[in-house]
């Protein structure tokens, strides 16, 4: 026989009575007290084990509503007794951003002291729901109360108290052992076992008081942001002792040939901001005076950082403000952008287009110079090309002409020199190699000088001896075998042909 342990029965007397309250066997005179069963008791009172309630009878019944019956039926008693039942604190909360975007927060609670004078069980509210318990105070508060031992109220159970508006715990017995005993079970109806608010008007009611205060709270803060940005307007129209505001800038971007950035930018600047500024929402505007030659009217708008609402700009250039007081440097504390500035955009669109233009005009100029000097260098003969150089130099040309050498395509003065002029002249820090001399395309353009193998090996050569000697008389300074750095090459006294042409 399955054994089902209930350690409260209902007694003759339609009392709900625990098994440590009634005598042992069949002589307990309860029956179960599930609905639908009220099959008779046996009390089972050994020796050993802890005392329960069985049926009489086999039964599937597990008499699962006998706690929640025998609550019910104390807190009727308890009324009598005048009991105090504990109520959950009743907490509201509430909170709301300034204008500058700080929470502003704050709860309330409050404790309702709650005597039981009067209570009845299963009391129809409505069509739909019917109190385990309706109880009333000493104060005569009308309260319900839910004994929750195997289902829990939902949201749906808690609209049908918010509809009727009856206030309405629900006491949680799930977690009490089977068989707790009748002072237990008063001591965990009253105070001990976890407890919730159904519904609550009182909730209701501290929430809109705790609103009130702290959107009071949030205007009063919200008018001293604006009192004191009204401060920083008046300081504006001052003019003088400004605090050093970034001024935003106007940027056009141009990619130029050599693929480096080319940025054209202005910064505009009001040069006086005028007295009169009109109130709004969260900030004041006024007007100002931007240029130094043309003089552009402009809008000011002056707010409070922070605030989530946009302002749309009429058609004139306009100055925003964003003024944050918690910061304390001034770069900081003001945020300034331009907005309806195409017009000024498109104007520096074209000052970029234009310096563009320009600078792809002297670049192409420089690129037709050179090219028109390598043509000319290139067709003349060596004494010519000695004269150009020198005239560079700013230099006599020598007295005698050298050889002209197959390998470079030219004298050993012209290449000795043009080496020098492009490579050594006023280039100190640069490095300079006997091999890249020897390959070098700029000295090919110029020269036309051969570029097989033997050729270029042979200038290697050529130029490898020329440099030491220059390492030697301290012109270069040696950085590894076939390397040199230009250390020295403005010695006074310079007589060129002495280290170009006869080293
Ligand atoms: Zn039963």
């Amino acid at each position: 026989m399955l054994e089902v342990k209930i350690a409260w029965g209902l007694s003759a007397d339609g009392v709900m009575r625990h098994i440590s309250e009634v005598k042992n066997g069949k002589a307990c005179g309860c029956v179960c007290p599930s609905p639908n069963c009220s099959s008779p008791l046996i009390a089972n009172q050994g020796a050993i084990k802890t005392h329960y309630f069985s049926h009489q009878t086999n039964t599937s019944c597990s008499g699962e509503s006998a706690l929640h019956l025998a609550a019910k039926q104390l807190l009727e008693n308890l009324a009598s007794e005048k009991a105090v039942l504990l109520l959950p604190k009743v907490h509201a909360e509430y909170s709301k951003v300034d204008m500058l975007g700080e929470i502003v927060e704050g709860s309330s609670v409050e404790h309702i002291r709650f005597e039981l004078k009067d209570a009845k069980q299963e009391v129809r509210l409505s069509d739909s729901l019917i109190a385990d318990v309706l109880s009333k105070s000493s104060t005569n508060e009308e309260l319900a109360i839910e004994i929750f031992v195997t289902n829990s109220k939902d949201e749906l159970g808690e609209g049908k108290y918010r509809y009727i508006q009856v206030n309405a715990i629900e006491i949680d017995l799930s977690g009490l052992s089977w068989n707790i005993n009748r002072d237990d079970l008063k001591d965990a109806v009253l105070k001990t076992a976890p407890r919730r608010w159904l519904y609550c008007n009182k909730i209701a009611e501290l929430y809109i008081k705790l609103k009130q205060d702290i959107d009071n709270e949030v205007d009063r803060i919200n008018q001293s942001y604006l009192a004191n940005l009204y401060d920083i307007a008046q300081l504006f129209s001052s003019n003088t002792n400004l605090p050093s505001l970034t001024w935003p800038s106007l940027v056009a971007r141009r990619l130029q040939i050599n693929s480096s950035d080319f940025i054209e930018s202005r910064s505009p600047k009001v040069k006086c901001f005028n007295k009169v500024w009109v109130p709004f929402d969260y900030g004041f505007s006024g007007t100002a005076i931007v240029g130094d030659k043309k003089i552009v009217n402009v809008d000011v708008v002056l707010f409070v950082k922070g605030n989530n609402k946009k302002t749309i700009p009429k058609g004139k250039p306009t100055l925003f403000i964003g003024y944050d007081e918690r910061k304390t440097a001034d770069y900081n504390k003001f945020d300034l952008r331009w907005e309806n500035v195409e017009l000024w955009q498109q104007k520096l669109e074209r000052i970029a287009d234009n310096k563009m233009v320009q600078m792809q005009n002297v670049a192409f100029e420089k690129d037709q110079m050179i090219a028109t000097f390598v043509q000319r260098f290139r067709a003349a003969n060596d004494n010519v090309k000695m004269q150009m150089i020198c005239q560079k130099l700013g230099l006599s040309p020598p007295k005698q002409e050298s050889k002209h050498n197959y390998y470079w395509n030219t004298s050993w003065d012209v290449w000795k020199s043009t080496v020098w002029f492009y490579k050594i002249h006023n280039n100190e820090g640069y490095t300079i190699s006997s091999w890249g001399i020897a390959d070098d395309s700029w000295l090919e353009s110029l020269f036309g000088f051969p570029i097989d193998n033997k050729a270029s090996e042979a200038r290697r050569k050529m130029a490898g001896s020329w440099l030491k000697k220059l390492y030697h008389l301290g012109i270069l300074r040696r950085i590894s075998w076939s390397e040199y750095e230009v250390e020295n090459s403005k010695l006074e006294n310079f007589v060129p042909w002495q280290y170009i042409r006869k080293l």
